[in-house]
Formats: C-alpha cells, sequence, structure tokens
C-alpha cells in the first residue's frame, strides 16, 4: 500500500496505467517463478521505455495546445515541475527527448508502444548532430529506421541507420582543428599511475591508428606461441605497442639512449626487503617463506631509509619498481642526516656544464623538484643551475648545483640572484 493517497483522476487511461503500475509494486518478485521474474525484469524495462514514449506524446500534445501557457507558466519544464513539485531544471533536461520528438510522429508513437527504445532515439539525436545535412530527410525515413529496429540487433541497426545518414551527408560535421576538444590531458595520481586521455581529430588519429596498430601486430605476432593465459590483453598490447613507439622516438641516432628513460630512487632496505620478498626468502620471524604483501612493504616519504620514488620524486610502491631493480643499472648514493652525499661525486671545477653523474645525484637529493619553495613546474622543465654563477667563478661542484626549472633559471640568469 502506498503512503500517498492517489488522488482519483479524470483521466480514465492515465488512472489505468497508474493501476498496473500500483499492481507491478505490490507483487513480491520471489513469489514469482523463474520465467515470471524474467518477464517482470524484462517487461518492466519494456514499460520504463513506453513510459518515455508516452510522456513523449504527452509533451508534443501539450506543446501544441499550449497548456503550460494556458496554466500562466512560461515553459513546459516549470509547469511540470510545478505539478510535481521537481526540478524545473532536471526536468528540462528530462524533455529533451520528448521535445525531439515533436518532429517525428511516427517514433513518438514507435516509442509509446515498444517498437523502439530511448537508446534508438537518442543515437538518431546524436546522428542527427554529426550529419546536420542529413536532418531534414529524416521525417521521411522514420518507418526505415522503426522498421530496422524491428529486424536488427541494436550495434548492427546502429550501423545501418549510419550507413543511411552517410549517404546523405558523407562529410558530417566538418572537423575543426581548432576545436579545443582536440589534444590529450596527462593525470599523475597521488599514487605515480598517470591517466592518458587523447581527442585526435581524424588526421592525427588515423596517423596515430597507422603507428600503434603496427605495433600492436608486432607484438601479437610474437605471442602467437604463447598460452592464452599469458598473452597481453588488447589494452595492454596497446600501451605496449605506444610505449615502444616513445622508447623509439627517445632513442639517438647511433641507438643509445642520452639517459634512462626511467630512473628510480630507492633505498637498500627498500630493495633488499622487496628483493628477499620476491625469492621467497624466510621470514626470520615466523621461520616461513617471507610472506610477499606487497602492502607490508613500509615506504615513507620522509625517512631516507623508506624511500621509493622515481627520480622527480613521486613515491612508487616498491612492486612496481622490482623489474627495474632486477634488470637496470644501479647508482650508489650514500646520503647523511643533512641529506648530503657522503661519498664525493667526481667533481669537475672548470667545467661549463655539470657531469651526468652529478645531475642524477643533485636530482635525487632535490627530490626532482625545483630549488625555488614552492616551485611546481614539472621534472622536464629541470635544468642544472651553478648557484653561484659559473662566470662569476662559480665552480661546478656538487655543492654549488642546483636544479632550478628554466623560467627561474632564467629568471635568475647569470646575476646570480632572484
Ligand atoms: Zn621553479
Amino acid at each position: 500500500m502506498s503512503i500517498f493517497e492517489r488522488p482519483s483522476y479524470s483521466n480514465e487511461a492515465i488512472a489505468g496505467l497508474h493501476d498496473s503500475f500500483d499492481a507491478a509494486v505490490q507483487t513480491p518478485f520471489s513469489v514469482l517463478d523463474l520465467d515470471e521474474q524474467n518477464e517482470f525484469l524484462i517487461e518492466s524495462y519494456n514499460a520504463m521505455q513506453r513510459a518515455v514514449g508516452v510522456f513523449a506524446l504527452a509533451v508534443h500534445g501539450a506543446m501544441d495546445q499550449q497548456v503550460a501557457k494556458r496554466h500562466g507558466e512560461h515553459s513546459l519544464s516549470t509547469h511540470i515541475a510545478a505539478g510535481v513539485h521537481g526540478s524545473s531544471k532536471r526536468i528540462g533536461a528530462e524533455l529533451a527527448v520528448a521535445r525531439w520528438l515533436a518532429r517525428f510522429s511516427e517514433l513518438r508513437t514507435a516509442l509509446a508502444d515498444g517498437t523502439i527504445t530511448v537508446a534508438h532515439v537518442n543515437e538518431l539525436r546524436t546522428l542527427e548532430r554529426k550529419h546536420p545535412k542529413a536532418s531534414a530527410s529524416m521525417e521521411r525515413a522514420q518507418g526505415f529506421f522503426i522498421d530496422a529496429a524491428q529486424t536488427l540487433q541494436f550495434p548492427q541497426w546502429v550501423d545501418a541507420v549510419g550507413y543511411w545518414f552517410n549517404a546523405l551527408d558523407p562529410d558530417g560535421v566538418l572537423h575543426d582543428p581548432t576545436d579545443p576538444k582536440y589534444g590529450a590531458i596527462v593525470t599523475k595520481l597521488p599514487s605515480g599511475d598517470v591517466i592518458v586521455e587523447m581527442r585526435l581529430d581524424p588526421v592525427t588519429g588515423e596517423a596515430w591508428l597507422v603507428a600503434t596498430e603496427r605495433e600492436e601486430q608486432k607484438i601479437f605476432e610474437a605471442e602467437a606461441d604463447l598460452d592464452d593465459a599469458d598473452k597481453l590483453s588488447p589494452r595492454q598490447r596497446t600501451m605496449t605497442a605506444i610505449m615502444r613507439l616513445v622508447a623509439r622516438g627517445f632513442q639517438q641516432k647511433d641507438g643509445t639512449f642520452p639517459e634512462p628513460m626511467v630512473q628510480l630512487v630507492m633505498s637498500e632496505k627498500v630493495a633488499e626487503d622487496l628483493l628477499a620478498r620476491a625469492m621467497g626468502c624466510i621470514d626470520p620471524d615466523t621461520d616461513g617463506p617471507m610472506d610477499f604483501d606487497p602492502f607490508s612493504i613500509p615506504i615513507d616519504y620522509d625517512d631516507l631509509d623508506r624511500r621509493c620514488e622515481t627520480l622527480r620524486g613521486t613515491p612508487i610502491h616498491p612492486m612496481h619498481a622490482l623489474v627495474p631493480l632486477l634488470i637496470a643499472k644501479m647508482r650508489r648514493l650514500v646520503i647523511d642526516d643533512y641529506n648530503q652525499p657522503t661519498e664525493r661525486v667526481e667533481d669537475v671545477p672548470e667545467f661549463r656544464f655539470f657531469t651526468k653523474k652529478q645531475r642524477q645525484v643533485l636530482l635525487a637529493l632535490a627530490r626532482g623538484k625545483c630549488s625555488i619553495p614552492g616551485c611546481h613546474n614539472p621534472y622536464s622543465w629541470l635544468q642544472m643551475d651553478h648557484v653561484q654563477p659559473h662566470n662569476h667563478h662559480g665552480q661546478t661542484v656538487l655543492h654549488n648545483g642546483q636544479p632550478l626549472c628554466q623560467p627561474h633559471n632564467k629568471a635568475k640568469g647569470d646575476r646570480g640572484v632572484l
């Protein structure tokens, strides 16, 4: 029983609709047998779709008869909102389908009698936006859209209807290369994961697809003899392909790399712990094999002995560093409590530029940040700066070096002050 007292409807059709809904609401799902439960599920979905269609019929009628205006409301959405105590903004959005259907009497009826679904309608709305020149012919094609929906599964229906739109308006929406939607957004999460979202124009997109698909195919062929379980998933394959292309771009003409693509800074303690766990060493506490629970490896940004991060200072879970740890080149750097290296790094006092080793040490000490407090410019903008400028007798030694971002370095110039 509903806690709301329903008004007695003057309209028989609507009263019957509500009676049916009330009866459905009061049917306990669990008392139905399996076939009936299935029918309930499928048919309530159908009913939901049809209800949208019935609403579209009502909206069309109300627009035609100027119902809102005759009730002194300036729009249909505010008029409905007043009647149902709802949000006119929400209702305005919900009216979009019904309003769009105002032009299409056959589609409206087909939705109301359950022949097509809201998904069909929304697909047509999208296609119309993409193919504005086809818009004028759509009214005549309603019968085709509806017939096709009765004979084809939804994806095939989308293809069939898509052909129709393409035939009438082959160019579709003209692509504007200055569209701000084109481009890439790269987001680095606190975990170190990086999310890349890209929207490419058709030409750039084609170039991208050709390059990555070719690379994907090579990977796919190389995997031919592997068990299915060992093969990469399609999205892993795409990522691997992209990383290969990136690596190739990073390569110099002679096949070498200017510096490693990834540099990690890991404390000896974390590295040893990680290796011990990976090799199944005995846990001194339990006398059993070390539990390889990655979350038991403590890392701590502020503790020298528990550091595990990229050279730019993003803390990463040691699990992600396991493979690099096994295959990478290592460089030992011992730092004291004052964040100063205790071992001498070879000085080149008269050189104009810092050596690769000096740069790596300075970046590790600065945690990959610009030395100006509060500066968050990207790691790749960093340059190695002589604290006392080189042409003011500043030496190219570790304690006279600091990473500065390019803008701060430029602002400092040779004057040696900011
Ligand atoms: Zn800076």
